[in-house]
């Protein structure tokens, strides 16, 4: 048996009950696992000290320091021990703890290959953790999936690292990735735009993309002070739940989404300019007005006010005029 290290050994001598009981899948017994310790600021400095961790601005590391927040993350998430999760950047752990005493395996994904040996270190005594050192963009999902979860979807649950949330995100709903549901931390200004309704302020291309795939719910708010160190901008989990099938129905769905982008990189115009002008899009002002005249809107109608039904008909009148 490999030595204690020291985390796993403060966390027994500081008298941390030992609790969370995993059903081993393959030895069919009762393994007895440590109770989460990390997430408290002395316990945090501590362990990034023990480590000399050099902080990798580049990344977005901000650490949950709070375990009320993590506590509400993994009840958003709806873990049971029969679930597979995928944990992207799980820093130095503190997450990727609680994960591991409420579902059957984890696979955490971490980019920054300085918080490996820490993750060695937090994760001793987690007998349901695989840590892998990659970019969360060229993993491939899918395959974690079949062979882990017999191809069933999987819940991802993350503190998402807020430089790279967008294309994360999109990466997990286009690349129709195996899954149940995503919870995450994001900004609250992103959650709010995932969220948003036609003629909103926050109603954009991430709003009508997240809804086409998923159904999106704020679960909780998370001030600063609730991580380390502390963001400038409050955040929000954010689950979004799979949908089975998209919420509607198109012929063509990268004309959908080519039209839902040329509609919002001009805010300020009319839809029909907006299309026209799209370096993306090839229709004449003819056609772009003859398919805004059959979904039964006026031709000064704006983009932000349509709804996702109101762009499938617009994608279908247009695909059928190409
Ligand atoms: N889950 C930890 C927590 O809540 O304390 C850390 C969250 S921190 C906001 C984001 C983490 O994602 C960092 O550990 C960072 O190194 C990692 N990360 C950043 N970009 C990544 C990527 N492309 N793929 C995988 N991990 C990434």
């Amino acid at each position: 048996m490999r030595e204690k290290t020291h985390a796993a050994q403060d966390a027994l001598a500081l008298g941390f009950e030992r609790t969370g009981v995993l059903k081993s899948m393959d030895e069919k017994e009762t393994q007895i696992i440590p109770k989460p310790y990390l997430a408290s600021p002395s316990m945090t400095k501590d362990v990034l000290e023990r480590h000399h961790f050099a902080w990798q601005k580049k990344y977005g590391q901000n650490f949950l320091i709070d375990p009320g927040i993590l506590e509400e993350i993994v009840r958003a998430a709806e873990i049971t021990e029969d679930d597979l999760v995928l944990e992207i950047g799980p820093g130095i752990g503190t997450m990727t703890q609680y994960l591991c005493v409420y579902a059957r395996e984890v696979v955490a994904v971490e980019i920054d290959r300085m918080l490996i040996p820490v993750l060695e270190d937090t994760l001793q005594g987690y007998p349901n953790v695989e840590v892998i050192n990659q970019d969360i963009l060229k993993v491939d999902i899918a395959q974690i999936a079949e062979e882990k979860n017999q191809g069933r979807p999987i819940k991802i649950v993350a503190n998402l690292p807020y430089y790279i949330t967008t294309p994360i995100l999109m990466n997990l709903l286009e690349k129709r990735v195996p899954y149940e549901s995503i919870t995450i931390m994001v900004q609250q200004e992103v959650a709010e735009r995932m969220q948003a309704g036609p003629g909103t302020k926050d109603y954009g291309a991430l709003s009508l993309a997240v809804q086409y795939y998923a159904r999106p719910k704020v679960m909780a708010s998370v001030p600063p002070q609730c991580f380390m160190p502390r963001p400038k901008v409050d955040s929000s989990v954010i689950r979004l739940t799979a949908r089975e099938e998209p919420a509607v129905r198109v012929d063509d769905e990268q004309l959908l989404f080519r039209l839902i982008r040329a509609s919002f990189n001009q805010r300020r115009k009319t839809l029909v300019n907006g299309l026209k002008n799209s370096e993306e899009l090839n229709f004449s002002k003819e056609e772009i007005e003859q398919a805004v005249t059959a979904i039964g809107k006026p031709l000064t109608v704006r983009g932000e006010t349509l709804t996702l039904e109101e762009f499938a008909a617009l994608a279908n009148a247009l695909g059928s005029a190409g």
